[in-house]
């Protein structure tokens, strides 16, 4: 579908990763689900490709593209492998805290390596007990001379164990809520960083899923993201920007689910005839196809909302 709100340079780069969806990413999906292996060979291609670089400024490697420019980068991946998909939006997931409010410093570091796709990020918010209830959380990072020392542990962390560079939020000062909480950068080589339990999923196979464990894990002061106390407000304006990402993943694995569902009617033969010629099928295709549609414009207007910000 053409979309006026795309440059033209975007416009030809959601064509080019459409064609290599269909021709690169497609024949790979059914063994990188059967297997529940992480795909480096797709990561590689996102990088090579400059699909990741579209979600980092250019002044740090990138090609700075439009939120609608990703989402739309996303659903293309996603109709033909959720996995892969996921690699683009989590490395904007993990990512986006230091774009948002990392210190030059922090940013030239860490940004130029994840444009690249040397590096993975992961963001590590979810625990045991908080899920919905972010605030809920029970990982404590206690400042010692030029160190900030974490304990506690995530779960549900996609690319944990696997990124290099760990968004993480944890408390600095127990007594105020949700203004205790501070954002840091860790990185997988940090010591006291450490991977526990790999999670079995239903779907999305190939990416990792993993609970990480901090004990008295060395964190350098300097990376502390912006100030104590402001890593809540961070968390939320990260998934403020992100959860169209994960919407856009939902609209290409329906998309793909429609294809599947349309190419199977035409072909299956019964009572002489393809079932898509009998009405009753028409209509469930039909319907299907005009709620993937809606789900898509809802999609596209939320990363234009963003755009405009
Ligand atoms: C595949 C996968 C990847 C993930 N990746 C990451 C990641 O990279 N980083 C990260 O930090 N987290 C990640 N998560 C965690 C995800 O963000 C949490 O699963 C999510 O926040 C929900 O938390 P929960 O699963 O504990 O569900 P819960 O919060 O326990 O919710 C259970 C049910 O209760 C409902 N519920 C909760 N509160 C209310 C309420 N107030 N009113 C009505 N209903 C309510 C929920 O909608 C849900 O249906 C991932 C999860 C999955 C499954």
């Amino acid at each position: 579908m053409a979309v006026s709100h795309l440059s033209d340079d975007e416009q030809m780069l959601i064509e080019a990763i459409q064609e290599i969806a269909r021709e690169q990413v497609a024949p790979r999906a059914a063994e990188i689900d059967h297997t529940s292996q992480f795909p480096w060979d797709m990561k590689e291609l996102l990088a090579q490709q400059d699909i990741l670089a579209m979600l980092f400024p250019d002044e740090y490697g990138g090609i700075g593209s439009s939120e609608l420019a990703v989402v739309m980068a996303i659903e293309e991946l996603a109709r033909y492998c959720a996995t892969t998909s996921l690699i683009l939006a989590v490395q904007q997931l993990g990512s986006l805290p230091i774009m948002l409010v990392g210190n030059e410093q922090q940013k030239s570091k860490y940004l130029p390596p994840l444009a690249s796709g040397e590096w993975l990020a992961a963001f590590g918010l979810t625990e045991a007990g908080s899920g919905s209830d972010a605030a809920a959380m029970q990982t404590f990072a206690v400042r010692k001379s030029d160190k900030y020392i974490l304990n506690g542990s995530k779960r549900f962390i996609t690319n944990g164990g696997l990124a290099q560079v760990n968004s993480i939020f944890a408390i600095t000062d127990p007594k105020v809520g949700t203004r205790g909480i501070s954002a840091f950068i860790v990185e997988k080589d940090f010591p006291g960083f450490s991977v526990g339990r790999i999670e079995e999923k239903m779907g999305i196979k190939g990416s990792q899923t993993a609970e990480l464990i901090f004990t008295d894990c060395e964190v350098p002061a300097e990376n502390l993201l912006g100030r104590e106390g402001d890593g809540f407000k961070f968390a939320m304006m990260t998934l403020d920007r992100t959860r169209p990402g994960v919407a856009a993943q939902a609209v290409g694995i329906s998309q793909g689910a429609l294809d599947l569902a349309l190419s199977y009617a035409k072909q299956r033969i019964q009572f002489k005839k393809p079932i898509a010629d009998n009405q009753g099928i028409q209509f469930m295709l039909a319907d299907m196809a005009t709620k993937v549609e809606a789900a898509r414009l809802l999609v596209y207007n939320a990363a234009e909302m963003i755009d405009r910000r």
